[in-house]
């Protein structure tokens, strides 16, 4: 009696163990189905990397920055290298979905000897000047507009002189991440 009513629950569960996979197998089959389907039109989204657009595209004229900003308080990169007195236009992409009052990007290039930290910390109580203190003003270079996600921005501006520069976003909190060096030889 006893290895019988072991027996039973045993058998159920085999039962069922065995039905389950019949059922998931046909599922698998079915998503195969639908993923062979789009294989063939993959060809089209492949020539779309937009990621790998080169961040400085030098066309004898002018010197185009591509930059972008992501949800993730990113930038694409954290260093530019450009030559001096170059006509520089500089794109800033925000490609995140957050909105500028929480995720706002900007880029604010400062001049040399311009202490960024303190320049961002200043520049915490300014919201309607997109961050940028009024007394610090002076020490920009070249900004963009404060973009939320989605939003771009195009500015232009001369290459300064040689040297290295810092640049930032400077919405509160972020500069300790989203800041790079422009190099200008
Ligand atoms: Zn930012």
């Amino acid at each position: 009696m006893k290895i019988q009513l072991l027996a039973l629950p045993f058998l159920f569960l085999i039962a069922c163990g065995g039905s389950e996979p019949a059922k998931e197998s046909k599922k698998p089959a079915a998503a195969a189905k639908t993923e062979a389907a789009p294989k063939k039109e993959a060809p089209a989204p492949k020539p779309a990397p937009e990621p790998e657009t080169p961040v400085v595209v030098d066309d004898g004229t002018v010197v185009t920055i591509n930059l972008t900003a992501n949800d993730a308080m990113q930038f694409n990169t954290a260093e530019i290298k450009i030559a001096a007195g170059r006509t520089v236009k500089l794109n800033l992409k925000h490609v995140g979905k957050m909105p500028a009052e929480m995720m706002g990007h900007n880029f604010v290039l400062l001049a040399q000897g311009t202490d960024l930290n303190a320049f961002s910390a200043a520049g915490v109580t300014a919201p309607k000047s997109d961050y940028i203190a009024k007394a610090m003003a002076d020490k920009v270079i070249a900004k963009t507009k404060l973009l939320g996600g989605g939003q771009s921005d195009s500015i232009e501006f001369k290459a300064p002189a040689a040297g290295t520069y810092d640049f930032l976003c400077t919405f509160p909190g972020h500069s300790a991440i989203m800041k790079g060096k422009l190099i200008v030889s």
